[in-house]
């Protein structure tokens, strides 16, 4: 298969992260037989350097001509950055915001995952770690809370605010399908989360989400009301496959489902649009206070690059082979200084990269 695929190294730790993650991909086009070809792509702070603004239109043409874009993290320290004393549009994360959004990504996800080799810094209770889980929670990503109307005004003088939640049929609808089809690709289960108890928008997305569980009848849908989630992540995680749910409530809920993992340098994510094209990133930032040491954690831009395999490509068989050689890597005892702990080898950037491919046969 030939792929073209944009990279955004990005800023702080990033070009190390994503280098380790190519590394990967050319280890699997080499043995399982693929030709993916790189496209380099500037956006964020290097992009504020190399053309004076965040993200051009040149460039988001260039990422809309490829298969999918991998990304490292982008920004700087906010403190000592000059990218911060740009008016907010013309900083980092304004080249994000305008590249999800000339992209269309509205389904966001985010895997969290308890590895076996990592189950000591689970904040939860032993015994629930001890079931481990592997959950995926699919958030929508354009709609909502976030971009309703909103105002702030006077009312017989008394100051109110006001932030409008509106979702149409068709949100719902293109959301529901995207977490059917990521279910059909893990253990066929989908949990909606919604607040249908209160919200109209949650009563109209109930519907919509148990009128497109019609089309997979191999799926099992539950629904879930989101307190009730937010105790359920906590209490028993393994019981999760693909959560699905609208934006504020999947902010939140992916946030926390991160925090039980106990390890955020090893969580990838996906913004998807109604293609098969896709954005993959690391859930963590530039890291800016460890860049060019060759200390970071590669391995959730590696795992980023496996949802890449899997979701844009349909290569399921060496998205696991990424997967496998991780865990491997790990039961081998070697570590980043992020995730160290006693008794295991401290590794650099390079060398786990290395690993990895290593078990990459
Ligand atoms: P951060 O995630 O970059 O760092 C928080 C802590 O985690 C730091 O101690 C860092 O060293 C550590 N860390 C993060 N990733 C790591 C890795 N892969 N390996 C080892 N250690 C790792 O968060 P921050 O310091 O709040 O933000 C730094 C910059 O990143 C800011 O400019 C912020 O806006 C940006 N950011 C970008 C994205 C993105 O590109 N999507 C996401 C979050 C933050």
């Amino acid at each position: 298969m030939e792929m073209k695929i944009g990279v955004i190294k990005g800023d702080g730790i990033g070009p190390e992260i994503v280098d380790e993650a190519v590394k990967v991909l050319n280890k699997i086009a080499e043995v399982y037989g693929h030709s993916f070809s790189y496209t380099q792509l500037l956006m964020g702070g290097a992009s504020i350097d190399a053309n004076g603004v965040p993200l051009t239109d040149e460039t988001l043409q260039a990422a809309k001509e490829c298969g999918a874009v991998l990304m490292g993290s982008i920004g700087g320290d906010a403190k000592t950055s000059p990218w911060y004393k740009l008016e907010p549009s013309r900083r980092p994360e304004a080249g994000l915001l305008a590249l999800r959004k000339g992209l269309n990504l509205f389904a966001n996800l985010r895997p969290a995952v308890l590895y076996e080799e990592l189950k000591g810094a689970c904040p939860l209770k032993e015994e629930i770690a001890d079931r481990g889980f592997d959950m995926m929670i699919m958030r929508e990503l354009t709609g909502g809370l976030y971009f309703g109307k909103r105002s702030t005004q006077e009312e017989d003088g008394v100051l109110t605010a006001r932030d409008e939640l509106a979702y149409n049929e068709n949100e719902i609808r293109r959301i529901a399908k995207r977490g059917f089809d990521i279910a059909m690709k893990r253990r066929k289960k989908v949990t909606s989360v919604d607040k249908a108890n209160v919200l109209d928008s949650s009563r109209l997305w109930r519907k919509v989400v148990e009128e497109t569980a019609k089309d997979y009848p191999e799926v099992a849908l539950e629904h879930m009301l989101v307190d009730n989630c937010a105790m359920q992540l906590v209490k028993d995680p393994a019981q999760f496959d693909v959560i699905l749910t609208e934006n504020m409530f999947g902010d939140i809920l992916s946030d926390e489902a991160s925090m039980v993992t106990g390890s955020i340098g090893m969580l990838a994510s996906a913004s998807l649009n109604e293609t098969k094209f896709g954005l993959y990133e690391p859930s963590g930032g530039s890291a800016p206070d460890i860049a060019g040491k060759g200390i970071a954690n590669p391995i959730a831009t590696i795992l980023s690059a496996a949802m890449m395999l899997r979701y844009s490509f349909d290569l399921d068989r060496e998205a696991q082979a990424v997967e496998t050689a991780v865990e491997k890597t790990l039961r081998d005892g070697y570590r980043t200084a992020d995730i160290m702990s006693e008794g295991k080898t401290q590794v650099g950037t390079k060398e786990i990269g290395d690993r990895i491919c290593s078990y990459i046969v």
